[in-house]
């Protein structure tokens, strides 16, 4: 969030944005699941401009093995950027905010996650972000979400996430990088539809406590989309298997 240009309009004065949606419209979403061979689990998740691979190992033997817990697995995530996601080349390696997106995602995943089915293990889960645009950790825990799914780590359900914002006064779904940078609030929101408990709930900006509410709520309707996606996704891919074998 950072002031904005006179000449930038965000919303226009027919109501579309700056790349042609609606208010309350998602970007296109693509996804993908089991994409790498040499992973237990993967998925490719394409959220507008975002591209997002994400890769899961394990349950599998700890190493230290003074992190191993007597009564359940743990969950490592690790979010990266590559150096040509952003356009301003981002140096390689853990940053500040990548730690910490990397620690707020292991907290939207978890709770899903049943670890106590394997003790002393761990699930470890990768993030790649190859191209980014604005909502790389919303798009992030979808991928990995997949990938659990497909590394057949056994969850209550699945994580979805989305995010809203506020630009030019109004609050809109789905923020991309312009509406990110110059818009006046992101709400990235993380939730397991199933008992509509939420996992993630973060705010950057500024909003009232109205359009808060009216955020939250916009981003969780976001993230129920989004789930449908990721069935959609899994289903695929079961079928690609049947459809491989003659079934
Ligand atoms: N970004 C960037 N360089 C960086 C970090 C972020 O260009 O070093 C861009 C990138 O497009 C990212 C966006 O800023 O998606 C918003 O970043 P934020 O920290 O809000 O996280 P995100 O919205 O991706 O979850």
């Amino acid at each position: 969030m950072m002031g904005k240009p006179e000449d930038i309009v965000l919303l226009d004065e027919n109501g579309y944005r700056i790349d042609g949606r609606k208010k309350y419209e998602l970007r296109k979403i693509h996804m993908e699941v089991g994409v790498l061979k040499n992973a237990d689990g993967s998925a490719y998740v394409e959220w507008g401009k975002n591209k997002i691979l994400a890769a899961v190992y394990g349950p599998r033997e700890i190493h230290p093995k003074h992190l191993q817990r007597p009564d359940r697995a743990i969950l490592r995530v690790r979010y990266n950027m590559a150096p040509f996601s952003v356009e301003e080349r981002k140096k390689p390696g853990p940053d500040r905010r990548s730690v910490e997106i990397s620690k707020v995602i292991r907290g939207a995943l978890e709770p899903a996650v049943i670890l106590q089915l394997f003790p002393r293990t761990a699930v470890d889960v990768f993030i790649e972000v190859l191209q980014a645009d604005a909502g790389t950790r919303v798009a992030g825990i979808a991928a990995a979400s997949l990938a659990l799914a497909d590394a057949g780590i056994p969850m209550k359900d699945l994580v979805a996430a989305c995010a809203a914002g506020k630009i030019e006064g109004e609050i809109v779904l789905d923020l991309n990088k312009e509406e990110d940078n110059y818009g006046e609030a992101d709400v990235p929101v993380a939730i397991m539809p199933l008992k509509n408990d939420i996992t993630l709930l973060q705010m950057d900006g500024y909003l009232s406590k109205e359009e808060f509410n009216e955020a939250v709520k916009l981003a969780i309707k976001g993230a129920k989309a989004v789930y449908q996606k990721q069935r959609e996704a899994l289903r695929d891919k079961y079928l690609r298997i049947a459809q491989e074998v003659g079934e």
